[in-house]
């Protein structure tokens, strides 16, 4: 599953699809703030739906 990083409170989130967040961000509203990281990296989003 690929993951993406909130830059502003460096958290992990997982990608629900290419444009949201499985807890329900829009990534495409602000995409300057997301960062793409490896799928080793660790999920920090304690939100419904990444944790
Ligand atoms: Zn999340």
């Amino acid at each position: 599953m690929a993951k993406i990083k909130h830059i502003e409170t460096n958290e992990v989130h997982i990608l629900k699809d290419s444009k949201t967040t499985r807890c329900g961000c829009n990534i495409t509203e602000k995409p300057q703030c997301w960062e793409n990281v490896g799928d080793n990296s660790k999920v920090t989003c304690s939100k419904n739906g990444c944790k």
